[in-house]
């Protein structure tokens, strides 16, 4: 099994793109890539999984090929990487940290789409979503973050 963290900092006016999800906001979260804080932590849990690493060694934030991309990309290199090495996703829980906007309408859609990527069963997908309670970084809405916890297999056929 593989965790996974990320943070990043929220910017009134900015896109606001959740687990390759595009959620309607006044703020939205800056980063290198399109810094999607839930896709970082779950391509760092399925990287940690397999022994591979982590999502700054493969896609360096100094690399100008990564400006603004699409953190799918970084999910689906991750997801290569570990089925190279003869492993598949079994399930995922995660937990976004999020003041606002309040998340409960969305995650049905970030949990389908979470399953689209890692290729699993929406049922083996779990999305919760938490606020700062109005303390911390989280609270006062100067950044979210997110948690991923993944669990992989050996696959059948190697
Ligand atoms: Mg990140």
């Amino acid at each position: 099994m593989g965790l996974g963290h990320d943070t990043h900092r929220l910017v009134a006016g900015l896109p606001l793109i959740l687990g390759g999800v595009r959620i309607e906001h006044s703020a939205g979260l800056e980063g290198h890539s399109d810094a999607d804080v839930l896709l970082h932590a779950l391509t760092d849990a399925l990287l940690g999984a397999a022994g591979l690493g982590d999502i700054g060694e493969l896609f360096p934030d100094t690399d100008p090929q990564y400006r603004g991309a699409d953190s799918s990309l970084f999910l689906i290199e991750a997801l290569r990487r570990i089925r190279a090495e003869g492993w598949q996703p079994v399930n995922l829980d995660c937990t976004i940290h999020a003041q606002r906007p309040k998340l409960s309408a969305m995650k049905p859609a970030i949990k389908l789409r979470l399953a689209e990527l890692l290729g699993i069963p929406a049922g083996a997908v779990n999305v919760k979503a938490k606020t700062g309670e109005r303390v911390g970084p989280v609270g006062r809405e100067e950044a979210m973050c997110a948690d991923a916890i993944v669990l992989i297999e050996r696959m059948r056929a190697v």
